[in-house]
């Protein structure tokens, strides 16, 4: 059975919108789009009219990118609507459900919420640095689970889940539900991606943004990679024109092999100035743990956060607290930024920087 038949019936059976043909070199009267370019065009193209109904070049250039087949990839608005995506595409209201590991990212939830889908949690066990607990996933599963959303390396615990979990998950479930691995922060975990396995399970789903590693969370764009049965449930409920054009010409100059090196640099820095940062804080005498990372951020323990978030506050440092988080007290995650940034942020805790 391809996993593609887990879907909803009713968007099984969706006739997509149909949209006005698009031949290069035609004349267009058939989209009323507006003859002309607006006047604050500012160089963007043709603004006027509509981008390609899917962005083709990207597609190749993701493809390319990610290692995977042109067929295995949808472009969509960050990784965050491809999450939106899956959910609606998979749960029926009221009756399917999708389980997560928390503490992880938040948005699994919301969107479940969103679609009517109940959230099922299998935690993270906070007693092996929040490792995940396979057993505990398969256990929680039901008749009705359709989607199982991994997080690797997870935000905010920063940890990678080893494929052997992976693949004993997507085996498990197979004919069942679909393991959607969010690999949002897989390059700076320097662990191989589970793309690698998509030829081998029909139940696998990878996440990919552009909003991390390739430093583009302004532009919007995120990858799903997954056999075509599922891309193709996937693509008949995506907007039809999703990546607007400036979106699609940025994101393609940014995936060009000078650009990819420029990002690998960045990507350098950030893992150096991570170790930099963690060595520093292991110092402070307010910090209990740093759990190890394998992101661009650290989840750090303090004695007391909120003293902690007041001396930053008043020097207009943010971080990231979970309040609502029992397992994650006093706990907070602090992106790794710029030197300079983190050397505030050091300051300010009253620790001794190292310049390197
Ligand atoms: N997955 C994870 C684990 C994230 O942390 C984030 C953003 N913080 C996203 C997905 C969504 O990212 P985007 O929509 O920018 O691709």
């Amino acid at each position: 059975m391809t996993a593609a038949l887990l879907a909803r019936a009713e968007i099984r059976n969706l006739r997509p919108y149909e949209t006005a043909t698009q031949v290069l070199g035609n004349v267009r009267l058939n989209a009323n789009e507006a003859p002309w370019p607006p006047g604050n065009d500012g160089g963007n193209g043709e603004l006027n009219r509509y981008p390609e109904i899917r962005p083709i070049r990207l597609h190749l250039q993701l493809a390319a990118h990610y290692g995977v087949a042109a067929g295995m990839v949808l472009a969509t608005r960050g990784s965050s609507e491809a999450i939106d995506l899956l959910i609606r595409a998979f749960c029926r209201a009221g009756a399917d459900n999708v389980v997560i590991s928390p503490p992880t990212f938040g948005m699994y939830r919301v969107y479940a919420d969103i679609q009517g889908a109940q959230t099922v949690e299998a935690p993270l066990l906070a007693e092996r640095d929040f490792a995940l607990d396979v057993a505990g996933v398969l256990d929680k599963c039901t008749a009705t689970t359709k989607l199982i959303f991994v997080c690797s390396p997870n935000n905010p615990t920063g940890g990678v889940v080893p494929q052997s979990f992976i693949r004993e998950l997507a085996e498990a479930r197979k004919n069942r539900s679909l393991i959607v691995v969010d690999e949002a922060y897989a390059e700076f975990s320097e662990a191989p991606s589970v793309t690698a396995l998509l030829g081998s399970h029909e139940n696998l789903v990878v996440l990919r943004t552009l909003s991390k590693a390739l430093s583009l969370a302004g532009a919007r764009c995120g990858a799903v990679l997954a056999p075509e049965p599922v891309i193709r449930i996937l693509d008949g409920i995506l907007a039809p024109y999703a990546l607007a054009t400036p979106v699609v010409d940025c994101v393609l100059r940014t995936l060009s092999p000078e650009n990819l090196q420029a990002s690998r640099d960045i990507m350098q820095r950030i893992l150096r100035e991570r170790t930099r940062m963690r060595d520093a804080l292991l110092l402070c005498p307010e910090v209990v743990k740093i759990w190890p990372s394998r992101s661009n951020f650290l989840l750090v323990k303090f004695r007391n956060l909120s003293s902690v978030s007041a001396r930053l506050c008043d020097k207009h440092i943010l971080i990231r607290e979970f309040a609502h988080e029992a397992a994650l007290r006093n706990c907070a995650r602090i992106t790794v930024g710029k030197p300079g940034e983190n050397d505030l942020l050091l300051a300010a805790l009253g620790t001794v920087v190292e310049q390197y």
